[in-house]
């Protein structure tokens, strides 16, 4: 599944390509799961709707939109929101009309430009909305969690100080932090020397700061390589990220350790695969 790196590479390839751009046509496939609003009205807000920035919220893509059907009171344009999670093997690509359009092609929008931007998803997780935002302002949508890549130490460390659960499942939970899914989950803990089933509470305030700052750092880097390509995730422009050869370990079970040799150990932890060094985290 994508993740925050994931997400925010997306976001960012679609910002480059396509802010300025407008939406001249919408098509949606019959599939009703990825259709979180009706597709009348999505194709509503969408159509003739200028994309005046993408972004990611949480692990959402969010595309900032303008209308002109201007607001009698106050001659602002109308505002909207195309709100894309992509779940599992969600793609959003920007293609030229003449190509193929892949199965599982579930909307192609038809831009100004001559483009298109689709959206493809075999699995069917991902999700497709729109949100229109009242012309007295309001700031659309919003992610349920705390943004990792800003969260303050102190803010970082409130949330996790008082959890009873393992510390892997309150990383995972997008009602603390949105956007971090398995992988970083693992990848921070380990950074930090901190076992993913460990009870978040019993983290001192140093193992915190680690987790902190470990968590920073793998995002970072992750995105700076373009997101790790695991079940077939690609940026807009359909091209694979690398951060899955950097990986200490995630997917690294029975692989020894990059810093003792000892074999990275797997366990389930709420239901999902967790990896760690048992030697170099306690
Ligand atoms: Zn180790």
């Amino acid at each position: 599944m994508p993740e925050l790196p994931e997400v925010e590479t997306v976001a960012r390839g679609l910002d480059k390509h396509v802010a300025g751009d407008t939406i001249e046509s919408v098509w949606l496939g019959s599939k009703p799961e990825p259709l979180r609003s009706p597709a009348s009205e999505i194709a509503r807000v969408l159509e003739h709707s200028r994309i005046v920035h993408v972004r990611r919220v949480g692990k959402h893509i969010v595309f900032d939109l303008e209308s002109d059907g201007r607001h009698a009171k106050t001659g602002s344009p109308d505002r909207a929101q195309w709100v894309v999670h992509l779940g599992m093997t969600g793609q959003l690509l920007i293609a030229s009309p003449e190509m193929e359009t892949a199965k599982h092609t579930h909307a192609v929008l038809k831009l100004a430009s001559g483009r298109e931007l689709r959206f493809i998803d075999p699995r069917r997780f991902g999700r497709l909305a729109v949100v229109r935002i009242a012309s007295d302002g309001g700031s659309g949508f919003a992610a349920p969690g705390d943004e990792p890549l800003e969260a303050e130490i102190d803010q970082f460390i409130g949330l996790f100080r008082h959890r009873k659960t393992p510390i892997k499942s309150a990383l995972l939970n997008q009602k603390l932090l949105s956007g971090v899914g398995n992988i970083y989950a693992d990848e921070a803990l380990f950074r930090a020397k901190v076992r993913p089933r460990r009870r978040a509470s019993s983290l001192t305030h140093a193992e915190l700061q680690k987790l902190h700052a470990g968590l920073l750092a793998v995002l970072r880097q992750a995105i700076k390589a373009g997101g790790s390509s695991i079940n077939d995730y690609v940026d807009a422009e359909g091209r694979a990220g690398f951060f899955q050869l950097k990986h200490k370990v995630y997917g690294r079970e029975g692989k020894p350790c990059f810093i003792c040799k000892t074999p990275i150990q797997r366990v389930i932890i709420a239901g999902r695969s967790s990896h760690y060094c048992p030697h170099c985290q306690k």
